[in-house]
């Protein structure tokens, strides 16, 4: 196939537009020349040229519209297209950060009333809808606890992490400054208690936990360990990413969580995965309302107004409001599916990771055998001939699916982290189940063609080092 530059015919245009009536000007008259490079060396091509270019460009991708995407901790599930109808309403899509809060009472309403359905769903009095992603919500949360214990006159050293943590975790409680320091999970894959309890002191700041966790469980200590933490004057931190696993069933609050983020682009339903916009919105209890950034989106008689009114703030997180088009996103998810939705979000999110679970722990080595919540943890453990994850992963490229999440959480070796998400019908989950068990059958029959799949995918299998630090963007036809 021809790069788009190789079918470049010199004077081809894509577009026919009447001449206009305007006289024309250089740019060089309006801009400083230094400013301008040399014009660029663009391909001529005609408007099919183009849009055949980048159809062609979006089926070499994969994403939830066109493939079950099982990828473990990061809710792949289908957003209803509802969400694009209403983020792009000219009155949403067309409005700027910069026009005054009279003229943005729309937008500010969705914001505020989000921040409402989001204190309900979560049980935290206050929000800050700035954060742009998870990570960016859990630096914001490390922040607000860093302030809170400046403002105390504490200073407590230690943030304890779970060695099931999700990277981002102690990413976060390093940008802060803070050492982070590792909690052994306990042989059921729920956070140590005894461990906790060697480690939590008058230098524990925050105790993260991700609940449920990057193992798919809910831990069953979690209110004993939120009064371990609390009694030595701690807070506990949640990240709030598997959401969608207790959506209107209980409330992260209620576990004894001081501060969450959410991921609304996982939970409440944003396209992911390309690398944003994201937006992960902090929630807090009373004590530490006064920390959060600002401004905060308020309400006074029917007005909404950008309240700057918050005495200890850390400070701004984010230019204007946050990435508003996920929010519009995230409060149409809410206002569709109501309540009785949300709960179902939840019911089938488990039911669904169970049902898969049941069935392919019979072939696959599954560490921790209990009931999970939204996803479960597999690996390569009985795979015969040296058969290993990696190999497995690459396979499942080849009869049609994403890969999971693999070689993660760290402490499932060869892990293989499965979250089917509750969008997915049964039928999708059995064919995958069959097509993970014809990868067992054929790791024990054929290895060969496991092990060096993928076989059926434009390119094999990379070297996956030297493919990021010499990417090779030349599309290669394998014939
Ligand atoms: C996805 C995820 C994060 C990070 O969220 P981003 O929005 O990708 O920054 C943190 N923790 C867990 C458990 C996650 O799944």
């Amino acid at each position: 196939m021809k790069l788009s530059f190789e079918k470049s015919v010199a004077g081809r245009e894509g577009t026919e537009i009447p001449a206009t009536g305007v006289k024309e000007k250089k740019t060089d008259d309006l801009l400083d020349a230094k400013f301008l490079r040399k014009e660029l060396e663009l391909p001529e091509l005609s408007e099919l040229d183009v849009v055949r270019h980048f159809i062609a460009l979006s089926r070499r991708n994969f994403g939830v519209d066109n493939g079950f995407y099982p990828l473990g901790s990061c809710t792949m599930k289908y957003n209803p297209k509802i969400n694009e109808v209403t983020s792009s309403l000219s009155g949403f899509a067309n409005s700027h950060p910069l026009q005054t809060e009279k003229l943005s009472q729309g937008s500010l309403q969705v914001i505020y009333e989000l921040q409402e359905f989001l204190k309900e769903i979560t049980g935290f009095p206050s929000y800050s809808l700035q954060p742009a992603a998870g990570a960016h919500g859990e630096l914001t949360g490390i922040m607000i606890a860093k302030k809170y214990f400046e403002d105390l006159g504490e200073e407590r050293k230690n943030i304890l992490l779970p060695d099931s943590s999700h990277g981002t975790n102690p990413a976060s409680v390093n940008m802060c400054n803070f050492n982070s320091v590792e909690i052994k999970s306990n042989e059921r894959g729920g956070l140590g208690v005894e461990d906790l309890k060697q480690h939590v002191d008058k230098d524990t700041a925050v105790l993260m936990l991700t609940n449920p966790n990057t193992l798919g469980i809910f831990d069953e200590n979690i209110l004993e360990i939120c009064k371990i933490v609390h009694d030595a004057g701690g807070l506990v931190y949640c990240d709030g990413a598997n959401a969608n696993a207790i959506l209107g069933k209980s409330k992260i609050a209620d576990m004894g969580f001081d501060i969450t983020h959410l991921n609304l682009h996982k939970s409440f339903s944003t396209p992911h995965g390309g690398g944003g916009p994201g937006s992960g919105p902090v929630g807090v209890v009373e004590k530490l309302k006064d920390f959060l950034p600002k401004p905060v989106v308020g309400k006074k008689s029917e007005n909404y107004f950008l309240d700057y009114n918050i005495p200890k703030s850390i400070g701004r997180m984010k230019a204007f409001y946050g990435n508003f088009s996920v929010m519009v996103r995230a409060y149409t998810y809410i206002r569709a599916l109501g309540p009785e939705g949300m709960r179902e979000v939840a019911e089938n999110a488990v039911l669904n990771a169970n049902y898969l679970k049941e069935r392919l722990k019979k072939t696959y080595h599954l560490q921790y055998d209990r009931i999970c919540q939204h996803e479960f943890v597999l690996s390569d453990k009985n795979l015969p001939n040296e058969v290993t994850t990696i190999d497995v992963a690459k396979r499942l490229l080849d009869l049609g699916f994403h890969a999971p999440t693999i070689y993660f959480p760290l402490i499932v070796k060869g892990a293989i982290m499965i979250e089917p998400t509750e969008t997915e019908g049964k039928e999708t989950l059995d064919e995958f189940a069959e097509a993970m068990e014809q990868i067992a059958k054929e790791a024990k029959e054929k290895p060969e063609c496991v092990k060096e799949a993928p076989l059926c995918t434009p390119v094999g299998r990379l070297d996956a080092v030297k493919a990021a630090r010499e990417p090779n963007l030349r599309w290669v036809s394998k014939e």
